[in-house]
C-alpha cells in the first residue's frame, strides 16, 4: 500500500500562503500509523516542499515525521504513478485536487479531494478522504 499526497490545494492552500488544511495533523498521523508508506507527489520542487513541510512541523500543523516524508521526483504532463518505486505491484492511491495532473490511464488510482481554496474555510475533506482511503485499502481505522 502506497499513499501519495499532493501538497497545494490538498494539504495546504498553496506554496505562497501555506495555510494548513483543517485536520492536517490528524490526517498525517493516521497515514503514518496505519499505512506502510506515504509519499509526497507535488508540482512544488523539493527544496521548497521540504521548507514548507519543516514550517508546518515547527508550527505544530504537521507531525514531525512529515518533514522527512519521501518526495517523488517526476517530470512530464501527468503525475505518472510509475515514478513511484513499487508501483504498480503495490496498491497505490494518489490524493489530488487537480484532475489535470492525473494520467487518464490511472484514474482508478486517484482520489479526488476538493481544492482547499480561498477563503480557506474549515472543511472536512481530509476526514472524508481518509474514510475513502480506508475503504480502498481495506483497513479499519477510524478518524
Ligand atoms: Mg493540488
Amino acid at each position: 500500500m502506497i499513499l501519495a499526497l499532493d501538497l497545494e490545494g490538498t494539504l495546504i492552500s498553496n506554496a505562497m500562503s501555506q495555510f494548513p488544511r483543517h485536520g492536517l495533523w490528524h490526517f498525517l498521523e493516521l497515514c503514518n500509523t496505519h499505512l506502510p508508506r506515504t509519499v509526497l507527489y507535488t508540482t512544488v520542487r523539493e527544496p521548497l516542499a521540504r521548507s514548507i513541510a519543516h514550517t508546518l512541523v515547527q508550527e505544530g500543523s504537521a507531525p514531525p515525521w512529515f518533514s522527512s516524508i519521501e518526495y517523488i521526483e517526476w517530470s512530464g504532463a501527468y503525475k505518472d504513478l510509475n515514478f513511484i518505486k513499487g508501483y504498480p505491484e503495490q496498491r497505490t492511491l494518489l490524493v489530488d485536487d487537480n484532475r489535470d495532473y492525473i494520467d487518464p490511464e490511472q484514474l482508478h488510482d486517484w482520489l479526488l479531494i476538493d481544492e482547499f481554496a480561498y477563503p480557506y474555510a474549515e472543511d472536512h475533506e481530509l476526514q472524508r478522504v481518509w474514510a475513502e482511503i480506508c475503504q480502498r485499502f481495506q483497513i479499519d481505522a477510524e478518524w
